[in-house]
């Protein structure tokens, strides 16, 4: 499997990077993974976006939402072969008035996944938790049947132990790693040390930070997650170019 980072910031994009977005691949398997603000003029760099699979949303908060909607636009007007006549999103449906905007009658369907049923796209197949976040937000756990790797994505949520159990010995985690550590205020994402202690307990190959915060110190965050993710290789999806393989 290999996937690109598309967008990696929190909350709202700067004029360097979007909001989350991830590319998988997987022989000829495409699938999107959240669609932030940025995301599709992102994606277009990499591929037509008219050969994706499908899309997968973790929760529907803008920041991994915010291109839905033109996506849904480019999968009407665009010209070109699409590989699906809709294009599938993926989306859990206890929100249901946004699940419904997934669809748009002859371009998208939304399509539900739930924490209790895998999803397989293609040679990918996604397992997911609910997270503790302020909306219904759902980590991923994602294997590819071709070579058996697996990369997990937390996506948004505040630190909770038993997330370690799910992301178990994936050969890469992505992180929502949005302060540093000391953080006031509420906690609904991760600080840097969390990250990496989640990244420890869980025995992960490789351990990328992202939805990154615009206005501290990115060099610090990822010293912070480094002195408690152990030995575990520590990245910052900032620093993510091209095609990363899991
Ligand atoms: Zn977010
Ligand atoms: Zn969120």
């Amino acid at each position: 499997m290999q996937f690109q980072v598309l967008g990696y910031y929190g909350g709202y994009p700067t004029a360097t990077g979007g909001t989350s977005g991830y590319l998988l691949r997987s022989g000829t398997t495409n699938v999107l993974l959240d669609a932030g603000s940025g995301v599709l003029s992102a994606l277009e760099k990499v591929m037509d976006p008219l050969q994706l699979d499908a899309v997968v949303l973790s929760h529907y908060h803008h920041d991994h939402t915010a291109d839905v909607g033109v996506l849904q636009y480019l999968w009407q007007l665009k010209p070109g072969a699409k590989k699906e006549p809709q294009l599938p999103i993926y989306g859990n449906t206890q929100n249901p008035i946004e699940f419904a905007t997934l669809t748009w009658p002859g371009a998208t369907v939304g399509r539900p996944y739930t924490d209790n049923s895998p999803l397989t796209i293609g040679s990918l197949t996604f397992t997911f938790q609910r997270t503790i976040h302020p909306v219904p937000a759902f980590a991923m756990r994602i294997t590819d049947a071709d070579s058996g790797h697996v990369l997990a994505f937390t996506a948004d949520t505040r630190y909770y132990p038993e997330l370690a159990d799910f992301v178990k010995n994936a050969d890469v985690l992505i992180t929502d790693t949005n302060f540093l550590n000391g953080h006031q205020g509420p906690a609904w994402h991760m600080t840097a040390g969390q990250s990496g202690e989640l990244a420890k307990n869980a025995k992960v190959g490789r351990l990328l930070l992202s939805h990154l915060p615009q206005t501290e110190s990115l060099a610090e965050l990822k010293k912070q997650a480094e002195e408690t993710a152990g030995t575990i290789k520590v990245a910052l999806a900032s620093d993510s170019e091209g095609w990363e393989l899991v």
